[in-house]
């Protein structure tokens, strides 16, 4: 099949036809009702010619070379390096958006790299990548294009990774997931009231998502959340949403605790101290769950994956950067405990580095 064409309007999916003439699209709970011409909240949807449209198919914001543990994953494919590339536009509109220069891009002008699929996987195989990820803003709101990426990659033998917030409908996210392989979701708090304030979103779909994925699909799942100061990271908080992880995610699902630094409109808030993503870390160990990380900040006991079982140090991190690996496979090599996640023989060797890179 011919690839389409990346500079027009492409067919969206999810969406349908009202009584009184407008779309609503239902990729995600938004159900943005949109008249002619409309775009939507992410901005990258709209209804053209009575249908709704994805505006950014085949256009990126450019591609970079990172280690996998940057998603963060740090139990698929440790070492390895990954082909990333976002688009424009997000769902969600987080007050402390790190990379918001992004997701709250008005100017489709900066999307100068096309890529087709099949492109981006022959770029992830010459590259020496073993998985693409999209990341930098939302993948949700691109489905159509990031589910032809993955298919591309998949026939190549890539692997694809949805760096998320999990802002979906039941109605999408089968269908947008039966594509990928692994996942990293924001779980961005606690409270209604914290998604209402902060992201302008629900809590509800995304658990619906984090629930989905653990007990529906063989997606490798892991969790992140940014933790910041007094607004997310009580204990109390801290405690209710580890024993909601633990009672429908299980202790397999890794979590990674972040540290916030000031950005976009929140720049009231301190950076998080480290001792914050230790005690965040501790009660989320508390609950029995097995694989709690840091990240952000320089913690060589937070950053490393120990054995649940003997407590044998499995993978020594410093940054990104592999230090030990007492693994066989999946199986911890001093007791032969399972790690859950996807390993491979021997672990990659990418380390710390970042580059962009471009795909002709
Ligand atoms: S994906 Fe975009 S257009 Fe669709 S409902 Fe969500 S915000 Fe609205």
């Amino acid at each position: 099949m011919a690839s389409p064409s990346l500079d027009e309007a492409h067919p969206g999916r999810f969406w349908r036809r009202l009584d009184d003439g407008a779309v609503e699209c239902g990729l995600c709970p938004r159900l943005c009702r949109l008249r002619e011409g409309q775009r939507g909240f992410c901005f990258v949807r709209a209804n053209v010619d009575g249908a709704v449209a994805l505006l950014t198919y085949g256009r990126t914001s450019g591609f970079g070379l990172d280690p996998i543990e940057k998603k963060p994953l740090n139990h698929f494919l440790p070492g390895t390096a990954v082909l990333s590339f976002g688009t424009a536009g997000c769902n969600l509109g987080c007050r402390f958006c790190q990379n918001w220069n992004l997701s709250k891009s008005r100017q489709m002008d900066r999307l100068a790299e096309l890529a087709t699929p099949e492109t981006i996987a022959a770029a992830a195989q010459k590259l020496g990548c073993w998985s693409v990820a999209f990341t930098y803003n939302d993948p949700v709101i691109f489905a159509e294009y990031a589910m032809d990426v993955a298919d591309a990659c998949r026939a190549a033998g890539i692997a694809t990774v949805a760096v998320t917030a999990g802002y979906m409908t039941d109605e999408s996210r089968p269908e947008f997931y039966r594509h990928l392989d692994a996942a990293n979701v924001d779980l961005k708090g606690f409270s209604e009231e914290f998604y209402e304030r902060q992201c302008h979103g629900e809590l509800a779909p995304v658990l619906e998502t984090l629930i989905y994925l653990r007990q529906a699909t063989s997606v490798w799942l892991e969790v992140t959340t940014l933790l910041i100061p007094g607004e997310n990271d009580s204990d109390r908080e801290l405690g209710e949403a580890a024993d909601w992880f633990a009672a429908n995610l299980g202790p397999d699902v890794p979590w990674h605790f972040t540290a916030f630094h000031p950005d976009y409109k929140l720049l009231d808030k301190p950076r998080t101290p480290p001792g914050t993503l230790a005690r965040a870390r501790a009660i989320a160990r508390a609950r029995g769950l097995r694989y709690v990380y840091t990240g952000n900040v320089r913690d060589p006991e937070g950053s490393s994956t120990w054995c649940p079982d003997c407590g044998e140090r499995l993978i020594a991190r410093d940054g990104y950067e592999l230090r030990a690996w007492h693994l066989e496979v999946n199986r911890c090599a001093k007791c032969g405990f399972v790690i859950a996640g996807q390993f491979a023989e021997q672990p990659g060797h990418w380390g710390n580095r970042r580059l962009p890179v471009r795909l002709d």
